[in-house]
């Protein structure tokens, strides 16, 4: 378990959003200025979340926004006073099951049939409550147990008092919020993280009343729209297969690179063999297993998917003669290493044999040769630099690979 991303996936964005939130309703010496603009937060982190969820086209984040809307106590002030009682109190209950829900529902398209039926199964909950208050307040559940739902379970239900209902309700938040908490244990992501903080800050909202009560529900859609942004950024300065950053990332940080340093293009030898010879996906899994190799580069280093097989390591503030012994560890380290493939069982016509290869693990070797160039004019731009390193990086070919240049 990578007790690191998962802490990592829990505070970041979740539960900075969170505890600034908390921070600021905290505060007691608001400015004028922020009291004044306060009451209208809730409404204007509401309208943000639309516009980015149909901007970005993320159903699953409308649908939860309506979840969240629709559960606001002052939506149903309009009925008769013990109708909003049972109501809310349902609400508190169904409520978490939703949001538990729509967190591991797979993202469809905004316009689709399934966007389009989870649409109906939330809306359609509106007429189970009142089917349900109309059953339950109202005592008819006699109605019922003369038909087809003579069942224990029924009598015992209306036998409940409505004050039974919070701590079912609290009950029903505890095993959201464990759900969520299993889930992100199991595979980590940021949205996990930041769908535990949400839970935390609905939770919050249905134990508080009024602007207290909107604000949390504002934190809520606060962390998830934070959540996606951020993921919209992985997504763009993250290399997906490999995890290193990605080739847009490389020239930001180059971009912010002034003075003195060094930078190695690294390329995979041969690597086209390895995709002939064994297959696309396993020649993925090579790539991902160097760029794990390149992520531990020593001395200072960072390494970036540069594109293909290609990747960068770049030295900030280093000379080429301080960091030429860390790439040697890296080239060493790498050509050392023995690859063990996770191979998918095919069925093959001769099954037999298969079987007997089958029981050794395969096992590959690869080797990398590099480029290095350091930057040390003022003039000189981070594309000249890249430039020197890729005709060093030729050379390292020519030389016979499994080379520094
Ligand atoms: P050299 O030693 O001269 O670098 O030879 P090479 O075979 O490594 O170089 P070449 O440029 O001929 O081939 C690079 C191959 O890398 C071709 C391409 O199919 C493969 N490749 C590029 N990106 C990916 C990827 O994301 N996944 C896989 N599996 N293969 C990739
Ligand atoms: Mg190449
Ligand atoms: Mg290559």
């Amino acid at each position: 378990m990578n007790s690191r991303r998962i802490i990592t996936c829990l505070m970041v964005p979740g539960s900075l959003v969170f505890l600034l939130s908390m921070a600021v309703w905290h505060w007691t010496a608001q400015p004028e200025l922020l009291q004044t603009f306060l009451p209208f937060w809730p409404y204007v982190v509401l309208a943000l979340g639309v516009l980015l969820g149909w901007r970005y086209q993320r159903s699953r984040l409308l649908l939860t926004l309506l979840v969240l809307t629709l559960s606001q106590p002052q939506l149903v002030e309009f009925l008769p006073l013990h109708m909003i009682t049972f109501s809310l109190a349902v609400i508190s209950i169904i409520l978490p099951l939703n949001l538990l829900w729509l967190a591991f529902s797979s993202e469809r398209h905004l316009l689709s049939l399934a966007t389009t039926s989870r649409l109906i199964v939330i809306a359609g909950q509106g007429g189970l409550i009142w089917l349900a208050y109309h059953f339950y307040a109202q005592q008819s559940w006699a109605i019922l147990r003369m038909n087809l739902f003579s069942h224990p379970l029924f009598d015992f239900m209306a036998s409940l008092p409505l004050g039974t209902m919070l701590p079912l309700a609290i009950a029903m938040f505890v095993a959201t919020f464990l759900s969520l908490l299993i889930a992100l244990l199991w595979r980590p992501t940021m949205e996990r993280g930041a769908q535990v903080w949400m839970l935390v800050s609905v939770f919050l909202a249905q134990l508080t009343t009024g602007d207290e009560a909107l604000f949390y529900g504002a934190t809520a859609v606060l962390i998830l729209i934070v959540a996606l942004l951020e993921a919209s950024h992985s997504m763009a300065f993250r290399d997906e297969l490999t995890g290193l950053g990605s080739r847009r990332a490389l020239n930001e940080y180059l971009q912010r690179l002034s003075g003195c340093y060094t930078l190695a293009m690294v390329d995979i030898d041969h690597f086209k063999r390895v995709n002939d010879s064994h297959g696309h996906d396993i020649g993925d899994q090579v790539l991902k297993m160097v760029a794990g190799c390149l992520a531990k580069v020593k001395g200072g280093g960072k390494a970036f998917r540069y594109g293909g097989e290609e990747f960068t390591v770049v030295f900030s503030g280093k000379q080429r003669d301080h960091v030429l012994p860390y790439l040697e560890e890296l080239r060493i380290d790498i050509s050392r290493s023995v690859f063990s493939l996770r191979s998918k069982p095919r069925p093959k016509k001769k099954p037999k044999k298969i079987a007997s290869q089958s029981t050794k693990p395969k096992t590959l070797k690869v080797t990398v040769s590099m480029g290095v160039a350091e930057h040390l004019e003022r003039k000189q731009t981070a594309a000249q630099v890249v430039k020197v390193a890729d005709i060093a990086l030729y050379r390292a070919k020519d030389g016979g690979r499994n080379k520094i240049c």
